[in-house]
């Protein structure tokens, strides 16, 4: 399997290689044709697999194609920790390089006037953790009803971290005819449970 096979652009393409990876993983060849077809997901993956390539790589090229001239942003990504955001964040950077996507990186722990900032200007795509997104959520900051493209990623370690009940305040937030991604490294029942609720007739990847 090759990364051309997958149905990215060239320009994706050309970051790709540039990142020396000469083959997707598992996870990509999978999952990369299925999100750009748009369906739902369930990974099961860990951290190492390149998960994170699988679903920003067609990310990036579903939101070039869809341009909105609102200023909604109109993707969402979460992640547990800010470490991880941040990494995230990275990742969109490096692939994204080709296009002129926008981000907000919404964590705690530091000042909100840079968040606020980019948000004012209008985004493509946030990546967020919970806490910080309903932080300004609820201070009227943020519309998440253009969100139409969500992604939960390590969805075990955001049930360790008590995450559970502010996902779901999201998920009902988001417009529901919406593409959903849900990556877990386990499938406890209460992550069945809301990928059962949120997820429309998801195709299941495990690796
Ligand atoms: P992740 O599982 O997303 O945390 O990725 C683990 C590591 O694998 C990261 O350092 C990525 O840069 C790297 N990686 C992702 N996709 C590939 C690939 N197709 N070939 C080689 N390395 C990759």
């Amino acid at each position: 399997m090759n990364f051309a096979d997958l149905g990215l652009s060239d320009q994706l393409l050309r970051a790709v290689n540039e990142s020396g990876y000469t083959e997707p993983t598992a996870i990509q060849a999978s999952a990369i044709p299925s999100v750009l077809m748009m369906r739902d997901l369930i990974g099961i993956a860990q951290t190492g697999t390149g998960k994170t390539a699988s679903f920003v790589l067609p990310m990036i090229d579903i939101l070039a194609e869809g341009r909105s001239r609102a200023r909604m942003p109109r993707s969402l990504i979460l992640e547990p920790t800010r470490e991880l955001a941040a990494q995230v964040a990275e990742n969109f950077e490096k692939y994204g390089k080709y296009h002129k996507l926008s981000m907000a990186l919404l964590i705690g722990g530091v000042s909100m006037g840079d968040q606020l900032a980019a948000l004012e200007k209008g985004v493509d795509v946030l990546i967020a953790t919970p806490g910080r997104l309903m932080d300004l959520f609820n201070r009227g900051k943020i519309m998440l009803n253009g969100c139409s493209l969500l992604v939960i990623d390590e969805a075990d370690r955001m049930l360790d971290m008590g995450f559970i009940p502010d996902i779901e305040e999201i998920c009902t937030k988001l417009p529901a005819n919406r593409q959903t991604l849900l990556f877990s490294a386990t499938m406890p029942p209460v992550i069945k449970k809301l990928a059962d609720k949120f997820l429309t007739n998801p195709k299941q990847i495990e690796v």
